[in-house]
Parts: structure tokens; C-alpha cells; sequence
């Protein structure tokens, strides 16, 4: 009776198929494929076609739906891949073709017909719009109300650092329907169209990350009830099914972004000589390569624990907080050694680490702050050993 450690035969494969179009077709592109943090249509069009070759256009959608339903082992070897280049965007616009947000998966008769299937034929796109002013890490004491007013719902609040609103045709609201409950039954989750009178688009923010999220105002937006998903209260129960892919998700990228650290790295470490020695016979740096491949190592074994079960239909919750958390610290600290390596060429922008430094360091703050992460795992220690 042994544990398996080696990724099926036909991932491998996958792996490998990737990896050399990312090699030959991508990061030869870091410099010139984007405009700010849109990616240039010619690319666009390029890695759209490339994704289609291998296989893997819209890997998220389930086969019924038209796409690759590939289960989320498979998957994580994709969003791993993609993770090692900065010549695609870090968030939105992605190349492997439509995908929705888990939620509209669970639409039935017209809404499915308004919102998911449009989304998947890539008509439509929709937003994400939970974080507000007060409240981000925790969502429970959000502010932005829906209040029941004979068929409808009435919506005023503000949300804050929305990905994709201004080109969004819909968000995906969450919004607070009992404010004493929390997020414990006092969240419910709308499809409000962006049109909608008194949805007004706000500030729009620059990050260091080139991202550019919005603020939506609220101001008293009429809703009919049947644009809520689920019951009320539900909101957050809705969402818990994927949310644990999203953090594997989150986990397979940064194995990326340390991965490739680790090469250029250690590919620079042979080619830089100080003080009459190339830097990779110096201990201080061998040391430092040592601890980054084995940290990716055992990142690797939490984002594929945590894939497979979930592919199994196990309970993981812990686990998916355990990659999302280990790796996005992990390859940031990885980025970062990459950049000491190499000194201040790594500074420069003639390299892509400063690059993939300013994002892997946003991925420790945005979509779950590691401190929140770390608090749940503390959660289940104090169950598990109180
Ligand atoms: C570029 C970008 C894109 C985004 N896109 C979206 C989007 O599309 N949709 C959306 O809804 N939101 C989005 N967000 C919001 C993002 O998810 C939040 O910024 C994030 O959840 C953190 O919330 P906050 O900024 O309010 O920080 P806060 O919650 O105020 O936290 C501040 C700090 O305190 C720490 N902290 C919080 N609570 C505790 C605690 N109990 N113990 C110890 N430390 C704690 C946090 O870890 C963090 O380090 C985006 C943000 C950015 C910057």
C-alpha cells in the first residue's frame, strides 16, 4: 500500500505540452504583448488559439456547457503553467476562453438563460462585487442593504476595488438582507444588471499591480426578487461550494510564479561572477536555491492534495486554505529572492520580476489576506488540539 506522487501520465503530458508553449510562444512576449494591463488583440488572438491547440479553451466549463470540463488536478497544472509568464494579465481577461463565476451554474429557466449561457457563448460579462469601503476581510459587516419592497428588492450601499465593473453587463451583488445575522444568514447574493437605474459607476483605482477596480454606487436600485440566487440569507452558503477551488486555484499559480523564479534564479547564479566566483558557488546563494525548490516542493504536494480530494468530492476545506495560503507566501518570498539574485538588473523592467514581484505581492492581501487564512487554519488547530 503506497501513496502516489507522481502526477497521472496524461498530465504530465499536459504539463509538458504547455510548458513548452509558454517557453517558445509566451515569455519571448513579456515586453511587447500587453498595452498597460489589457492584453494587445493580436495576442489575444494568438494564446486564444494556442489554449484551443492543447486543449484547454475554456477549462472551466463543464462538457455539457460546450467546454473542457477538466477536473481541477488537470486544471491546476494549467493555471500552474500560465502562472510562470507575465505576458498575459494576472487577473481577468483570460486566454482560456469564457468562464463563469460558480454561482450562475446554480440558475434555472430564465435567469440561466439571461446570465449563464451568455457568459459561456462569451456575450456577456459579469463582475464580482462583495468588498465595501468597511468591509473586506470581513464581509459579514458589510453596509450595502437590500430591503424588501413588495416584489422588489431595494439596493443602497457603496462597494469597493471591483475587478472588471466597467466593462461588467452584470455584477454579481452581495449584499446584507439582515444585517444582525452577518454573514451568518444575512448575506444574500443578486444579478443586478449594470444598467439598472442607479447603479453608477465611481472612482477607478490605479494599484501598483496595474489592475484598475472600481467603486459601484447603490442608490436606490430596484431589483425584482427573482434576481436573487437561492433564498435569502443564502449568499454565503451558495458561494462555499467553489470557493475552495478558487483557493487551489490561487495555489497552482504561484507554483508557477516560484517555479519560474527558481529557474532564473539559478540560471543567473551561473552567469554572475563576484569577486572572481560565479554567484552559484557561494553557499548564501546555494542555500537560498535549496530552500526555494524545496518550499515549491511541498507546494506542489498541498495544491495537488487539495485538488484531487476536491476532484474526489472529499471535504477540503482546510487543505484548500493550506495552499492558497502556503503558496501565495511561498512565491512571493521565492520572487523575491529571484530579484536579490540578480541585483539591481532585477530592479529594472528589462526583466519580469519587478513584474511578477508587484503582483505575487497583491495575491497576499486580494482574495482572501493571508492573516484570515491563517486565522481559519488557527480555527481548526484550536478544534482539533483544544
Ligand atoms: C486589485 C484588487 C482587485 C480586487 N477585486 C475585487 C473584486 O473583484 N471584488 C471584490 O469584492 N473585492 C475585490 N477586491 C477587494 C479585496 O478582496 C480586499 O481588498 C481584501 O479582501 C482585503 O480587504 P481590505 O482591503 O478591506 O483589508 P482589511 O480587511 O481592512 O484588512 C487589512 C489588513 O488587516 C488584516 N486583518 C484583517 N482582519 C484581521 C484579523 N482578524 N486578524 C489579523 N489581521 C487581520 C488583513 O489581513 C490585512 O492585512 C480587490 C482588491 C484589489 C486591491
Amino acid at each position: 500500500m503506497t501513496m502516489s506522487f507522481t502526477l497521472p501520465e496524461e498530465l504530465q503530458l499536459l504539463q509538458r505540452n504547455l510548458r513548452r508553449y509558454v517557453d517558445t510562444e509566451m515569455i519571448p512576449h513579456e515586453r511587447d504583448s500587453m498595452a498597460g494591463n489589457e492584453l494587445k488583440p493580436e495576442f489575444k488572438a494568438r494564446f486564444e488559439k494556442g489554449m484551443k491547440d492543447l486543449g484547454v479553451w475554456m477549462l472551466d466549463v463543464p462538457e455539457e456547457y460546450g467546454g473542457a470540463g477538466l477536473g481541477l488536478l488537470a486544471k491546476s497544472i494549467v493555471w500552474t503553467e500560465l502562472g510562470r509568464t507575465v505576458s498575459i494579465p494576472a487577473r481577468g481577461d483570460h486566454i482560456t476562453g469564457p468562464s463563469a463565476r460558480g454561482i450562475l451554474y446554480q440558475l434555472r429557466g430564465k435567469m440561466r438563460e439571461r446570465y449563464l449561457l451568455p457568459v459561456l457563448e462569451g456575450k456577456k460579462e459579469c463582475c464580482f462585487a462583495q468588498t465595501e469601503p468597511d468591509a473586506g476581510s470581513d464581509p459579514g459587516s458589510m453596509r450595502t442593504t437590500a430591503v424588501k419592497d413588495g416584489d422588489d428588492y431595494v439596493i443602497n450601499g457603496v462597494k469597493r476595488f471591483i475587478t472588471g465593473a466597467g466593462k461588467a453587463d452584470f455584477m454579481q451583488l452581495m449584499v446584507a438582507t439582515d444585517r444582525a445575522k452577518g454573514s451568518r444568514g444575512g448575506i444574500s447574493c443578486f444579478l443586478v444588471d449594470m444598467n439598472t437605474p442607479g447603479v453608477k459607476l465611481g472612482a477607478q483605482y490605479e494599484t501598483m499591480m496595474g489592475d484598475r477596480p472600481w467603486e459601484i454606487i447603490l442608490d436606490n436600485v430596484r431589483v425584482p426578487a427573482h434576481q436573487m440566487v437561492g433564498n435569502e440569507g443564502e449568499g454565503f452558503k451558495l458561494a462555499q461550494g467553489w470557493l475552495g477551488h478558487g483557493r487551489v486555484k490561487h495555489g497552482a499559480r504561484a507554483l508557477g510564479v516560484a517555479e519560474r523564479a527558481l529557474e532564473m534564479a539559478t540560471s543567473y547564479s551561473h552567469q554572475r561572477a563576484t569577486f572572481g566566483r560565479p554567484l552559484a558557488d557561494r553557499q548564501g546563494i546555494q542555500w537560498m536555491l535549496g530552500d526555494m525548490f524545496m518550499n515549491l516542493d511541498v507546494g506542489k504536494l498541498l495544491v495537488y492534495r487539495a485538488a484531487s480530494m476536491i476532484e474526489e468530492g472529499q471535504e477540503a476545506r482546510v487543505e484548500a486554505y493550506h495552499a492558497k495560503y502556503f503558496c501565495d507566501e511561498m512565491a512571493f518570498k521565492a520572487i523575491d529572492n529571484c530579484m536579490q539574485v540578480h541585483g539591481g538588473i532585477g530592479l529594472t523592467t528589462d526583466l519580469p520580476i519587478e513584474k511578477m514581484w508587484r503582483q505575487q505581492r497583491s495575491y497576499r492581501i486580494t482574495e482572501g489576506a493571508s492573516e484570515v487564512m491563517r486565522t481559519v487554519i488557527a480555527r481548526h488547530v484550536m478544534k482539533t488540539y483544544g
